[in-house]
């Protein structure tokens, strides 16, 4: 392995979707000598075991600062994804069909009723669907279904072609990829980062990032300040076949979803089990993610399941994104904690630590 570099302008810590959005979004600012740090593969972790549903509105409860920024993060993705086409040719399958949320039981009616009744008086975009109406858009929904929201503007991507194409950016936009290299401490003078300490040497830096989903409260740090307890929280999923594809639509309910891929695959989730970093698939959480996919179409019962996989999502202990800089140590930004909504919140995430990095430097 060749040995790696003794300094960098910018060290960010993890290559999940986070840590690779930062990164090109500093090079397109014109940061230089920008340092990316994976213990594995860019793209190991949670960045590629999500469904890529990007859907602000379907779980919302009401029109706080989080749901602002996730709809902005959202309504960023077709420009996103057109930079990101033309700087690397790959199409990162932005499908904007819309999501169809489902009510199985009278009491999601109720619920899907009040979501209907904040977000129209808002002026959102979603539309209360009949039976009838919401089996005309996607013929394979249960006969269960009594009612159903349609949000045009909740949309998906491929999570995967994302990785790839993001990783393909940095890297022509000059970014320095270190792979395979654990970063095990931060190095702090007095109250300002001077470097990392990783497990193939030291790299000095003016400005790290931490950016390592659940495993950030891992990395040590010589000074006082405490770095955020991140808990890892287990997502189980299903991937099927369905040649011709079974829906266009993305398929919510309130136990589950169906996420529909261009290649014929339909990923069945999820699970939410705080089981630390046990990451492996189980025959109780295949078993719950199967049962609410049927109950959403019985008409996947024939389809063959083609892969399993678990993923930790990152969550911080008040289930909010951890943004920004750190007030005790100079040049030691965060950008963790994304939870279940990391892949949403990746282009407004790249842009405000960029921002926020940028003008540190000033
Ligand atoms: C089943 C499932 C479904 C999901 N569905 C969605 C969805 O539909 N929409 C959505 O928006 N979000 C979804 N999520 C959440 C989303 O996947 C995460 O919020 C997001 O991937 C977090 O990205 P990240 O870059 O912070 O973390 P990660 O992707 O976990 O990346 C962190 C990286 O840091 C590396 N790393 C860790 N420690 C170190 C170290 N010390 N040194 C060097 N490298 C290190 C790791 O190897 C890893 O590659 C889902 C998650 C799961 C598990």
């Amino acid at each position: 392995m060749a040995s790696i570099k003794g300094s960098a302008n910018v060290v960010i810590i993890g290559g999940g979707v986070i840590g690779l959005t930062i990164a090109r979004a500093l090079a397109l600012q014109g940061v230089r000598d920008v340092c990316l740090i994976e213990r594995a593969t860019p793209g190991a972790e949670a960045s590629s075991a999500a469904a890529g549903m990007l859907l602000p509105q379907v779980e919302a409860d009401a029109q706080d600062d989080f749901f602002t920024l996730a709809c902005q993060s959202r309504d960023l993705y077709p420009s996103f994804a057109a930079a990101l086409h033309e700087e690397t040719g790959i199409d990162i399958e932005l499908d904007t069909t819309g999501t169809l949320y489902l009510a199985l039981t009278e009491h999601d009616q109720q619920e899907i009723e009040k979501r209907y009744e904040w977000q129209s008086r808002a002026r959102l975009p979603v539309e209360l669907l009949s039976v009838a109406e919401a089996r005309e858009l996607e013929p394979c929904i249960s006969e269960s279904t009594v009612g159903a929201l349609l949000f045009p503007n909740d949309i998906q991507v491929e999570n995967r072609r994302l990785l790839s194409a993001l990783a393909n950016s940095v890297n022509k936009l000059g970014v320095d990829i270190v792979t395979q290299t654990n970063v095990d401490s931060l190095i702090v003078q007095g109250n300002r980062v001077t470097g990392v300490q990783t497990n193939r040497g030291r790299i000095e830096c003016s400005v790290a990032v931490i950016a390592a989903g659940s495993w950030s409260g891992f990395i040590k740090s010589s000074s006082p300040c405490k770095i955020p307890e991140i808990e890892p929280v287990r997502g189980q999923m299903v991937c099927l076949e369905a040649r011709p594809q079974l829906t266009r639509h993305v398929i919510y309910s309130p136990r589950g979803y169906l996420v529909p891929r261009r290649d014929g695959r339909l990923l069945a989730g999820s699970t939410s089990e705080r089981v630390g970093f046990a990451k492996y698939v189980t025959a109780g959480g295949i078993s719950t993610i199967l049962r609410n996919a049927l109950e959403i179409s019985p008409a996947i019962a024939t389809l063959p399941i083609v892969d399993t996989w678990a993923g930790l999502r990152p969550m911080s202990a008040d289930g909010l994104p951890v943004l920004g800089r750190c007030d005790e140590i100079d040049g030691l930004f965060y950008a963790t904690g994304h939870y279940r909504n990391g892949i949403l919140l990746a282009p407004l995430t790249g842009e405000l630590v960029s921002k926020a990095i940028v003008s540190s430097k000033r």
